[in-house]
C-alpha cells in the first residue's frame, strides 16, 4: 500500500514531548538554590556540595512521590534516575501526530491515591473511547459477539472465578487482613483456578485469554490472588479499572509532583551498588560517581533490584522477589494506525493468539483510527507483516498504516512490564518486602498493598509509605 509508512521501532527516541530537558533545568535550578547533593568519591556532580538527607533511586511514580513527600517535610533529597526522562513504566510519547502512552495509560474511579493527587494539582480525567463492537475467541479463531450480551456473560464468569474473594479479601487494601483464609488460594495460579470452573472450551478461552495477558506469559504464572484483589479493589466492576485517561497525559501528574518536590533529578545515573556503613549509605552509579546520605530509597522495579550489588546483601524476601520477578516477562504495547475497519472494536485473544487484546482509541481527522494492541511472546513486533496478520485475525478488513511497539520485558531499566504476583508471593513476601533493610527503604508499584503491580495508584501508595519510613529512620 503506497500510503504505508515505516514502522517505529522500540529503539527510536520520542521527540518533542520528553520531560527530560525541563527536569534537567529544574535540577540545575535546585543546585543554584543551594540544595545540591553530597558526593563521595573522586567525581562529584556539583562543585558546590552540601549534604542531603535522602537519596531516591528511580524517578517513576513511586520515587516521585517519595521525593515530593520528603521535600514537603523539609528534607533535602536528590533523585538518581537511570534514563534520560522521568516516568519509568509510564512514558508519554507521540505516534501518528498524537500524544500517546507507551506504558501505563489508564485510570479507574477506584484509584483513590491517583485521583487525590489529581485534585491537588488541578488535573482532570476523560472517559476512554467506548467500544461499539466486540470480537472474542470462538471454537476456532475469533467471532464478533454482541457486546452487551458478552459483557454480561463475562461478568457472570468473573463472579464464579473470584467466588470467595469477598471473604479472603475482606479488606482489599489490606490483602493480609484475612491471611488465615489465603493459604488455600494464594498457591493457585490463574490457570489452576480457571481449570476448577469446568468451562466449555470457548468460555475457557474467554477467561484464560485475559489471564494470559495480565500474567505476561502463561496463566500458570499469574497468581489468582493478584487478579482477585484487583477485582475486589474495583468493587466488582473491573471493567471500570481502565475506563479513564488523564486529560493532560499520564506523565503530567509526576511532573507536577517533582515540580513541587524541587529535588534535583540526575538523569543517566543508573545505580549499580548500595553500601551501608554505620549511619551512612553510599550509592554508586555506573561510571563510578558515588553519593552518600543517611537514608536511601530504592524506588525501582522489583525485577531490577538484582542488578544492584547491595552490601550487606538483601534480606531473604527481597532476594526472592527480585529473583522470581514481579514485573511480568512479556508485555508489549503496540500503537497501531488502522484503516479499512475503523469502528471502535474491542477484541480479546486466546492464549495462543499473537495479539492478546485490542483496545480502540480515537479516530483521526483523516478517517483512520488508533488502536492499542497487547502482544504476547509469539508476536515478533519488528516484523510488520506479522503485526498486520495478527491485527487481521480480529479484523480481516483492517489495514495497518503504521505502528509503534514497546517491549517492556526487554527494557533495560524495567526488565519486565506491569507487575503481577506469582502464586505464593503474597503470603511469602508481603509485608517483608515493604520493610526497610536497615537504612535502605524500598518503594514501587510492584510491592504496594492495594493496587499493586499494574497501576500507578500502587506506586503512589508505596511512595507514601516509604516517605513515612524515611522520616522515622531520620528520627
Ligand atoms: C505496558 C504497560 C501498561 C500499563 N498500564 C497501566 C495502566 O493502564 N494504568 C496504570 O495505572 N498502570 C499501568 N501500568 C503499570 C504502571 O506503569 C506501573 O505500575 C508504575 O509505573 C510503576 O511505577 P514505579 O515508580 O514503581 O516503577 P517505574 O515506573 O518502573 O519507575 C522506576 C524508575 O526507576 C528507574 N531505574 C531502574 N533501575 C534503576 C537504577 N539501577 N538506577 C536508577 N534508576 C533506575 C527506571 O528508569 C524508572 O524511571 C502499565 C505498565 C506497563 C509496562
Amino acid at each position: 500500500m503506497s500510503s504505508e509508512r515505516t514502522a517505529h521501532s522500540d529503539a527510536r527516541p520520542v521527540r518533542g514531548r520528553g520531560p527530560g530537558r525541563r527536569s534537567l533545568l529544574k535540577a540545575a535550578g535546585a543546585m543554584a538554590l543551594g540544595v545540591p547533593l553530597a558526593a563521595a568519591g573522586s567525581r562529584s556532580a556539583y562543585a558546590d556540595e552540601a549534604p542531603v538527607d535522602a537519596i531516591v533511586v528511580g524517578a517513576g511514580y513511586a520515587g516521585g512521590t517519595v521525593a515530593r513527600e520528603l521535600s514537603a517535610a523539609g528534607l533535602r533529597t536528590v533523585v538518581l534516575e537511570a534514563r534520560d526522562r522521568i516516568g519509568g513504566r509510564v512514558w508519554t510519547g507521540t505516534f501518528a501526530g498524537q500524544r500517546v502512552e507507551i506504558g501505563g495509560g489508564w485510570l479507574g474511579p477506584e484509584h483513590h491515591h491517583v485521583l487525590n493527587e489529581f485534585k491537588r494539582y488541578g488535573l482532570t480525567t476523560v472517559q476512554d473511547v467506548a467500544a461499539t463492537r466486540m470480537v472474542m475467541p470462538a471454537a476456532s479463531g475469533f467471532e464478533e459477539v454482541d457486546p452487551v450480551a458478552a459483557g454480561a456473560e463475562l461478568s457472570a464468569l468473573n463472579v464464579r472465578l473470584y467466588d470467595g474473594s469477598e471473604r479472603y479479601f475482606e479488606r482489599p487494601t489490606e490483602p493480609l487482613y484475612r491471611s488465615d483464609l489465603l493459604a488455600e488460594v494464594d498457591k493457585l495460579s490463574m490457570a489452576d483456578r480457571i481449570g476448577q470452573l469446568d468451562l466449555d472450551p470457548v468460555r475457557y478461552k474467554w477467561l484464560n485469554g485475559s489471564a494470559v495477558l495480565y500474567s505476561g506469559g502463561p496463566s500458570t504464572r499469574g497468581a489468582l490472588t493478584s487478579m482477585a484483589q484487583w477485582e475486589r479493589l474495583a468493587a466488582g466492576r473491573p471493567e471500570l479499572t481502565t475506563s479513564l485517561k488523564p486529560a493532560q497525559g499520564m506523565t503530567a501528574l509526576l511532573k507536577a509532583m517533582l515540580g513541587e518536590a524541587k529535588a534535583p533529578v540526575l538523569f543517566n545515573s543508573p545505580v549499580t551498588r548500595v553500601v551501608q556503613q554505620s549511619r551512612m549509605v553510599t550509592v554508586e552509579v555506573a561510571g563510578g560517581r558515588r553519593y552518600s546520605a543517611p537514608v536511601v530509597v530504592v524506588a525501582i522495579p522489583t525485577n531490577m533490584w538484582k542488578t544492584i550489588t547491595f552490601e550487606p546483601g538483601l534480606p531473604q524476601a527481597h532476594a526472592d522477589a527480585t529473583r522470581e520477578g514481579i514485573g511480568v516477562p512479556h508485555g508489549t504495547k503496540i500503537w497501531m494506525q488502522v484503516r479499512g475497519d475503523t469502528d471502535a472494536v474491542y477484541a480479546q485473544g486466546d492464549e495462543r493468539a499473537p495479539l492478546l487484546q485490542l483496545v480502540p482509541q480515537q479516530q483521526l481527522p483523516d478517517g483512520s483510527r488508533l488502536v492499542i494492541g497487547f502482544s504476547g511472546p509469539s508476536l515478533n513486533v519488528s516484523d510488520r507483516a506479522q503485526v498486520q496478520a495478527a491485527l487481521r485475525a480480529f479484523l480481516p478488513k483492517a489495514q495497518l498504516v503504521d505502528y509503534r511497539a514497546k517491549d517492556w520485558g526487554r527494557d533495560p531499566y524495567a526488565q519486565g512490564a506491569w507487575g503481577m504476583r506469582r502464586p505464593g508471593q503474597l503470603l511469602r513476601q508481603l509485608p517483608a518486602v515493604q520493610q526497610p533493610h536497615r537504612r535502605v527503604v524500598f518503594a514501587g508499584g510492584d510491592i504496594a498493598s492495594g493496587w499493586h503491580g499494574a497501576f500507578i495508584d500502587g506506586a503512589i501508595e508505596s511512595g507514601l509509605l516509604a516517605a513515612r519510613q524515611v522520616t522515622a529512620l531520620l528520627g
